[in-house]
């Protein structure tokens, strides 16, 4: 692999978390409902996703493993995706960064594996799997130490895999996560977990609420259901007396993608003006729903940020929405 790829694939591998952002990504596209995420070390020496959904056909292992080779796209339309991925960056970009082993079996296919090395595969070999995909990612950044020193202690990066990892169940509320710390030689230490939730998307909505941000902010709560020129907001929103001090629980999806849009959260600060010392941000899990043609999310590949054709609705919209449902709530 050329120097050249490796630099580009370090814009999008930043740190373990977006690497594991990229593998559950993929796992979610594929249709699973259980994944199980597993590191060593902050997610530096290991990481591994392990799915049970669709799988890759041996004879596909390679091209999953080239750039810009992508199942997710028609051809027809690059804004009406719904999938997580289509650039087909993320396999080849993490096998230019670390030592990543892909097993997989795609139904009526016999399990299969292959290997990256710096930027080259070996051959695909057998493997005994009863389905899904198991990904592992070792030793990330090992060819540039330059990269390495950029990375911060151990427990700040398994702090960023947490927060990936809720974002996602946030998302995917009817999909089972689990994370698990597997530093040293013991069994491993699980850090997150979320069943499957069932019912509508509301309840199912509000169950995963539970999961990730508490019992206590689940229960006080406000629901957010409100529309303008074909933007839908929902979800929930922290009475204003409740806090979680400085800490920051935002949780922001825009067509059922996480982000982390400077705009979105800026009206939710606006929102609760009236409330809210400078310091304390409001709790909150929205979701944005539009046309895809009223947004781009394309703007950068591991920046979560998006661009609305029109932002000053899609503001006005999360600023009336949220004080609507602050008002009625008496305050
Ligand atoms: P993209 O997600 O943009 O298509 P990736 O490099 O992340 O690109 O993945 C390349 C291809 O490998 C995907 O399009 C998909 O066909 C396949 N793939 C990757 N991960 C999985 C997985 N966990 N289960 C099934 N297929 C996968
Ligand atoms: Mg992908």
């Amino acid at each position: 692999e050329t120097a050249i790829n490796r630099i580009a694939a370090g814009e999008v591998v930043e740190r373990p978390a977006s690497a594991v952002k990229e593998l559950v990504e993929n796992a979610i596209d594929a249709g699973a409902q259980r994944i199980t995420v597993e590191y060593a070390d902050g997610g530096k020496t290991l990481i591994r996703v392990t799915d049970d959904g669709c799988g890759i056909a041996g004879d596909d292992l390679p091209l999953a493993l080239s750039r810009h080779a992508t199942s997710k796209i028609d051809g027809s339309d690059l804004l009406n995706i719904h999938s997580f991925g289509f650039r087909g960056e993320a396999l080849p970009s993490l096998g230019a960064v670390g030592r990543l082993t892909i097993t997989s079996r795609a139904q009526g296919h016999d399990g299969a594996e292959i290997s990256v090395i710096g930027g080259k595969h070996a051959a695909v070999k057998p493997a005994g799997l009863s389905a899904g995909t198991v990904v592992t990612l070792r030793d990330l950044f090992y060819a540039t130490p330059a990269r390495l020193k950029f990375l911060r202690t151990d427990r700040a990066e398994a702090q960023a895999i947490g927060d990936v990892i809720k974002r996602l169940a946030m998302a995917e509320p009817f999909v089972r996560f689990v994370l698990r710390d597997v530093s040293g030689d013991g069994a491993g230490r699980e850090v997150f977990r979320a069943e499957a939730e069932q019912g509508d998307l509301f309840d199912a909505l509000h169950g995963r609420l539970r999961q990730v941000l508490g019992r206590e902010f689940a229960e006080n709560a406000l629901a957010i259901d409100a529309e303008r020129e074909g933007f839908h907001l929902t979800g929930f929103a922290a009475l204003p007396t409740y806090s979680r001090g400085s800490a920051v629980a935002q949780y922001l999806f825009v067509n059922g993608r996480p982000v982390k849009d400077k705009m979105l959260m800026g009206a939710l600060r606006g929102a609760y003006f009236d409330f809210l010392s400078r310091d304390r941000h409001p709790a909150a899990a929205l979701f944005v729903d539009c046309d895809p043609n009223l947004v781009d999310v394309n703007v950068h590949p591991a920046k979560s940020e998006v661009r609305f054709r029109d932002p000053g609705v899609v503001r006005g919209l999360i600023v009336s929405g949220l004080r609507h449902a602050l008002a009625n709530a008496g305050h």
